[in-house]
């Protein structure tokens, strides 16, 4: 069997006195589809940033790529970090700037500094982007402004910009709670088969949980910090999703 590409083994994130995730253990093997879900502050946000790097752990250890986030030489995690794209809920893009320079921001950070200033005068790599919008289908973008595209033609500019990075691995922090719904179901789409033809492992925090449940075949559900499930959407039963909604339900307006 392959290495696992994430391994998180008992780990905890504490933001002061506030505890947002508690004895967290997942196992990630290369190409899985994997959707996160739970109430609102149940800690999904913090997993992700715990995966690409951006919270560290209080506690626990997380190996991503085969690379210990505690241990590892300071490069070796930049190198890991950088074949993991995320893709949130508000786009992240620059609405001033073309679009072919927001997908080239995905390639910054392998960048020597000269080549990313410059490719602020002169786009770099034009072809390269050029293809890589005509995957997330809008390929006749390249030069509009940024900020006069639709909500859903963002989110295919950031997807691009992640794509460019050459990821092993996506994250997407909610990447469809600002869309409306068909905008939604086709940005999943999208995902799930760039997913699989480039055998890339995606991992979504999804706060529309009959999507999670209709398109992710392993779903993972958590409360309060912790995992409540771990399970193949076949085996995951009506009630498991129901509880871990139950406080929320019984707390709410
Ligand atoms: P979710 O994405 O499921 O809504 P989050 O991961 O955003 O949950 O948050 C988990 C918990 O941690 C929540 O109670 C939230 O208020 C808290 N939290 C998140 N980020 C911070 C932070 N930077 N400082 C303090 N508390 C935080």
């Amino acid at each position: 069997m392959a290495e696992p590409i994430i391994a998180l083994d008992d780990v905890g994130v504490r933001y002061g006195a506030h505890t947002a995730l508690a004895g967290i253990d997942l196992t990630v093997e290369p190409g899985e589809r994997i959707a996160i879900i739970g109430p609102s502050g149940a800690g999904k946000s913090t997993l992700i940033g715990v995966l690409n790097g951006t919270v560290a752990a209080t506690s626990g250890t997380v190996t991503a790529l085969g690379c210990d986030y505690r241990r590892a030489p300071p490069r070796q995690i930049r190198a890991s970090q950088r074949r993991i794209g995320t893709i949130h809920q508000r786009f992240d893009l620059v609405e001033q700037l073309r679009t072919v320079h927001n997908v080239n921001a995905g390639r910054l950070g392998s960048w020597p500094f000269w080549k990313a200033a410059l490719s602020l005068l002169l786009p770099r790599d034009v072809q390269r982007v050029r293809a890589t919008l005509d995957r997330v289908g809008i390929g006749d973008k390249l030069h509009h402004r940024t900020g006069d595209l639709s909500g859903g033609e963002q989110q295919r500019v950031a997807i691009a910009r992640v794509l460019v990075q050459d990821p092993v691995m996506i994250l997407a922090d909610e990447p469809v709670a600002s869309l409306d719904p068909a905008r939604g179901r086709e940005i999943i789409s999208l995902l799930l088969e760039l997913s699989e033809e480039a055998g890339v492992t995606l991992i979504a925090c999804l706060h529309d949980v009959e999507m999670a449940l209709g398109r992710f075949d392993r779903v993972v559900g958590l409360r309060s910090g912790q995992v409540a499930f771990d399970k193949r959407r076949a085996d995951l039963l009506d009630e498991e999703v129901d509880a871990l909604y139950a406080f929320e339900r019984a707390s709410g307006p």
